[in-house]
């Protein structure tokens, strides 16, 4: 009998999404030139919309889901990676069109896998995840603006959740003033436990008049919608945003102003598809930028069983920081 591995499939019927914990063997994964014995995977935001059904995520079914993994290969067709190799994956659509992390086992194209970086576990990668890959890839574009420690203020929307915990400690850990937006008052201890210089209540990030008095060099904004347009008109002469959430909206009404007389900079960031190079970088700042006892402090660990349920709460806007997942538990 070939050995058996649990995973959480989801299934569609008449429009309704399903999701359960089942056996399964390696020979119902999906083509792909490497397995990978999974350790560890994460919930991300668009995890949770996937899981839920409440997203259209998931491009067919059955899926498993979960866009990220780390883990160890156990067999490899590809000269890029040998059994015993500890690798990352996160994006490339994986958890979407392709079968993802939330198993303890997958099999995957050996392009997709990063090494896992020096000096980094499997579950703090995971405590990473798409949601600190993107957190960091936010600080690259503010960087390669040109954005410095000495340009601050800085402010993180969204900042309770996953990509704004890690791009708030990434932040202040590079010497910046962070201000972080949330509009959970019990959290404004943990929040400065990261490293906030300044708590901004959500609800004050409304939008106003076409241009505001000068506030924010540099912003890693989660939210989108109203608080993305309530940013635009407060940044500095030069300032620059990096866009990459959709977790308050997804339409952006704002006027041209920021943009043609203070020289504004709207930088969107995608986290699926980027490439090596770009991906090896993030990682690397992850393992240099993030100490271990930061991460401590962002991460839960959960089962697989609780995913359904975290699953929910996330997209509630209650899940602090980010939930790492043991396959195996
Ligand atoms: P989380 O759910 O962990 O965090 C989102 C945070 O946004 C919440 O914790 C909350 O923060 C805030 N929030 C939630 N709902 C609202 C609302 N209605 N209005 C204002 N603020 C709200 O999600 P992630 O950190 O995983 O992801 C954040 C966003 O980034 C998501 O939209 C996700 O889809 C997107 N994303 C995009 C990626 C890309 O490649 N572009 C990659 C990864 C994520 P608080 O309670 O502190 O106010």
């Amino acid at each position: 009998m070939p050995h058996s591995f649990k995973a959480l499939i989801l299934t569609e019927e008449e429009g309704t999404v399903r999701s359960a914990i089942s056996d399964l063997t390696a020979a119902d994964l999906p083509e792909g030139d490497v397995l990978v014995s999974v350790a560890y995977s994460n919930l991300n935001y668009k995890d949770g919309l996937a899981v839920t059904g409440k997203g259209r995520i998931v491009r067919r079914y059955p899926m498993v889901p979960g866009i990220d993994f780390a883990g160890t290969v156990e067999e490899s067709r590809s000269p890029l990676w040998k059994p015993g190799d500890q690798v990352v994956l996160t994006g490339w659509e994986v958890g979407e069109k392709y079968w993802g992390g939330f198993s303890q086992k997958a099999r995957v194209r050996a392009e997709w896998l990063v090494p896992l970086p020096n000096g980094m576990t499997a579950q703090q990668a995971m405590a990473h995840g798409t949601a600190g890959f993107t957190a960091m890839l936010c600080v690259l574009a503010l960087e390669h603006h040109g954005l410095t420690p000495g340009d601050d203020p800085v402010i993180v929307t969204g900042a309770g959740g996953g990509v704004g915990s890690v791009a708030v400690a990434i932040l202040a850990r590079l010497g910046y003033h962070v201000a972080a937006s949330t509009g959970r008052g019990e959290i404004h201890d943990y929040l400065r436990g990261l490293g906030a210089a300044e708590i901004v209540d959500r609800e004050t990030l409304k939008p106003g008049k076409p241009l505001e008095s000068e506030r924010w060099a540099g912003a890693v904004d989660t939210v989108g919608g109203e608080t993305l347009a309530a940013l635009l008109p407060a940044m500095r002469m030069e300032g620059a945003v990096a866009a990459c959430g959709l977790a308050g909206g997804t339409t952006l009404g704002t006027t041209v102003f920021p943009f043609i007389l203070r020289g504004v900079k709207l930088l969107g960031v995608n986290s699926v598809l980027v490439p090596l190079e770009r991906r090896r970088a993030a990682w690397d700042r992850l393992a240099r930028d993030v100490p271990a006892a930061t991460l401590d402090r962002i991460m839960r660990t959960i089962p697989l069983a609780d995913v359904p349920a975290m699953s929910e709460e996330i997209l509630r806007g209650r899940v602090r920081g980010r939930v790492v997942i043991d396959v195996n538990a």
